[in-house]
This record gives C-alpha cells, structure tokens and sequence, in this order.
C-alpha cells in the first residue's frame, strides 16, 4: 500500500546537497523513495552514500551555482545520469553580513546571484522538462527574511524575499500545467550558515528565548516538510511559504 508522501520512482535534484538542510532534504526524499542527483560545487560523497545504504540511487552532479552558467548542464546531466526529473529543490545559498553603510557590491552581487538568479534559472530549465511533461515540484529554501527585514543582511534579505515573490509568480504560471512550485522557510537551523550566530553567547540565548519551541532547529526538520511539499499529498498547494520555524512568526 502507498501513502500520498510516497515518492517511489521519481528523481530529485537537490542543489548544495553536500551539508545542512541540502543534505537532511535529500536524505528525507529518498526515504520517502526518491533517488537524488546531489548537486553542488563541493562533491556530496557523504550525502551520496547515505542515500544509497537507503536503496536508493545518488548521483553527484557538480556545478558552482555563483553564476548560471551550469544551469542546463545540471538538468541535462541529472537526465543522463537518473534517467528522470521530478523534484527540484534549490537550497544552495550564502549569506553576507555587514552594516547597510557599508555593504559592498560584491557582497550584493554574490549573494544574489546565487540565492536568486540562480534559483530563477534553475526553475526555468528544470520547469522547462516539468512542463513538458505535464509534471513536477519545484521547492524553493526561503528564510524567516522572506517575511521579517533582519539586521546587517541587506542582500540576503532582497534575495529571500525575492524567492518568496519568485514561488508565487512560477506558481501562477505552472500551477494549471502540473507543476507546484512552493517554497520553505525555514527558522534559525544549527548549520554552518549559522555558525556565528550559535557561537556568540548573547545571541544565541537571545535566539532560543525568542523560539515558542525553546530550541534551535534540527536540519532534518526541514526533511518532513520538502517530502510533503514534493509529494501528491501537496497537489493542490502552490505557491506557498511553509515557515518551518519553531513557531517564531507566531510569536
Ligand atoms: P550551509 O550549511 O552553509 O549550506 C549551504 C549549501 O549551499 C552548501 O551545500 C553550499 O556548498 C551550497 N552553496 C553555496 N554556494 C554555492 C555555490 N556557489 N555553488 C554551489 N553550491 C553552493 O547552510 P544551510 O543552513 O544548510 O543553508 C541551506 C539553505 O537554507 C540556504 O539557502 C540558506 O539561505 C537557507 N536557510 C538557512 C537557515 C538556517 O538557519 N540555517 C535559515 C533560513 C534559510 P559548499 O559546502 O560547497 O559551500
């Protein structure tokens, strides 16, 4: 018997698959089934052999997604290596701190280019193939900066709400041709996009206080949330921004 979160048979690309949120994602994804092209630019070992040892197939695809200049490449070599596109997810993303002041425009660029204009055209091409053939998720990692301004991540923030923006203007246009493109937001994620934040005592005391769960999140609670979005179970969802935040938007 088969749960709509059933994703047996269908391929996923997952983009900075090699740690983090990447790699909890594609590892809840092919639990629930999927095999996983890990995409990145450093090589998802790890990742690739945690989801083989699930019975699954991997397959790394390597691309540094600072530019868009791999973007069909990653597309076409998913199809030659996995034989199928089903799910997108683009999780790959940099963050760059400093004061508005003095913000930079190659901390601007670099953290547009990837978060956004890479998510776009990866979209593109892999909605491209989705299109065609009726078909497909595309699950964009967003941020709590999606909906919240932040301090001192300027170009984060416009990229992240930029990606909110992005999911709902794709959605708008796939939704009635099979394809739902959603996105996740996740809270704040003991990863190494965060390290600084869980190593500065005040902060992180500030942060856990503010959490209605108490605590930090786990990678792997994003998992549960890409497996439902990326499932039938979400066929009639799109569009849309899961926070998956501890309950920090409620508070
Ligand atoms: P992470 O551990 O720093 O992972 C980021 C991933 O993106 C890594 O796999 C990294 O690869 C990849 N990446 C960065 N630049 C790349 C490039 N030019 N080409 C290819 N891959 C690239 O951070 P994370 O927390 O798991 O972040 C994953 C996503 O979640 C990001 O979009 C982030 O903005 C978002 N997010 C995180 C949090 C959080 O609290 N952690 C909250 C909200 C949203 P390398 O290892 O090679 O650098």
């Amino acid at each position: 018997m088969t749960t709509p979160f059933d994703l047996s048979g269908q391929t996923a690309i997952v983009t900075g698959a090699n740690t983090g949120i990447g790699q909890a994602i594609a590892l809840s994804l092919a639990a629930a089934g999927a095999d996983i092209a890990a995409v990145g630019r450093t090589p998802a070992q790890e990742t690739v052999e945690k989801v083989r040892a699930l019975g699954r197939q991997a397959q790394i695809v390597s691309a540094d997604l600072s530019s868009i200049e791999p973007v069909q490449r990653v597309v076409d070599e998913t199809l030659e290596k996995l034989g199928r596109l089903d799910i997108l997810v683009n999780n790959a993303g940099i963050i760059r701190r400093a004061d508005s002041v003095d913000f930079t425009e190659e901390d601007w660029d670099a953290v547009i280019d990837t978060n956004l204009k890479t998510t776009f055209f990866l979209c593109q091409a892999a909605g491209r193939h989705m299109l065609a053939q009726g078909a497909g998720k595309i699950i964009n990692i967003a941020s709590l900066l999606s909906f919240q301004g932040g301090i001192r991540v300027p170009s984060y923030t416009a990229s992240k709400s930029g990606v909110a923006g992005l999911t709902k203007l794709l959605a708008n246009e796939w939704a009635a041709r099979g394809v739902n493109v959603n996105a996740i937001a996740p809270g704040y994620i003991a990863t190494n996009n965060t390290a600084a934040l869980q190593a500065d005592e005040t902060r992180n005391r500030q942060i856990q206080e503010r959490i209605p769960a108490g605590r930090w999140g786990d990678p792997g609670d994003i998992g549960g949330a890409a497996v439902f979005l990326a499932s039938s179970a979400a066929a009639y969802i799109h569009g849309h921004t899961l926070a998956v935040d501890g309950g920090w938007l409620a508070r």
